[in-house]
């Protein structure tokens, strides 16, 4: 349910892109009422990775580029009339979320940003969290990784348990290994969520399946060392860049749950 309107744009690869910076606020069943912050260009998608689920759609030709991105201050003016119009109006907020069209971290200006959304957070909503939704594969920069601690929800994706899965599911993930990952998310001590989207098919010729019990088996041991406070597991939602991929349903995504569970570690589903 939408409480304000929010516009996403249909693009030609198959994908939704956020058109405004400041988006929202949307309800959301993990976050509540959400305000959304997009750091990535309002026409085009930017991130280090190419899922094959992606939402997004693909990346452009272009790769990264960080040119076009909305500067600091213009970023920080548009949240703060957006958090003052709310609160003049009295509108509830739980949470601000760097989410959008990419990875936010990837800005470069990402830790001062955070800063500015931390201020305005304490300005006019002091009891919201802060959020991000992030594939973390840039962790291994500091200035990224400790501004991700200063945040209340960290959300981090591990969509496999085996190198090869990882590699093919996250495209553009091959310069990083999962164990480097894994040490990556154990360094948060327990304060992060990790989600997982699980899904079945082909890309190219290639098997898509992060469901068998190889993967699974494998994706646990990385959960039980990571210690999240808990785990988002999820199927496929909306249209995917890539035709040839399969919903998992809510019967599996539970299976799976419970074997988070059964290692002492609490899980949402979302189907
Ligand atoms: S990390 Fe997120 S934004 Fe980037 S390609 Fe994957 S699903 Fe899309």
């Amino acid at each position: 349910m939408l409480t304000f309107a929010i516009l996403l744009i249909l693009i030609p690869m198959g994908g939704f892109l956020f058109n405004e910076i400041i988006f929202g606020p949307v309800k959301s069943r993990r976050l509540g009422v959400s305000l959304g912050i997009n750091l990535l260009p309002t026409h085009q998608k930017v991130c280090n990775y190419n899922c094959i689920y992606c939402e997004c759609g693909w990346n452009t030709k272009e790769g990264i580029n960080t040119t076009s991105l909305p500067g600091r201050i213009e970023v920080k003016k548009l949240l703060s009339e957006k958090l003052d119009l709310m609160k003049r109006f009295d509108k509830p907020l739980d949470s601000i979320t760097f989410a959008g069209n990419g990875e936010p971290s990837l800005h470069p200006e990402f830790a001062e940003i955070v800063e500015d959304v931390i201020e305005l957070r304490n300005i006019y909503y002091p009891s919201a969290k802060t959020t991000i939704l992030s594939n973390a594969g840039l962790l291994n920069n500091v200035v990224i990784f400790e501004a991700l601690q200063k945040l209340d929800n960290t959300i981090l994706k591990l969509d496999a348990g085996t190198d090869s899965m990882y590699h093919l599911i996250n495209r553009g993930s091959e310069n990083i290994s999962i164990q480097q990952i894994v040490e990556n998310l154990k360094k948060f001590k327990g304060n992060l969520v990790v989600q997982s989207l699980f899904l079945k098919g082909h890309y190219k010729d290639e098997i898509i399946d992060n469901t068998t019990d190889e993967e699974i088996n494998a994706w646990l041991k990385h959960i039980a060392e990571i210690k999240p406070e808990y785990v988002m597991i999820y199927p496929i939602d909306r249209a995917t860049p890539e035709d040839n991929l399969v919903k998992i349903g809510r019967k599996k995504l539970e299976e799976i749950a419970a074997k988070v569970n059964a290692i002492g570690i609490a899980t949402k589903v979302y189907d």
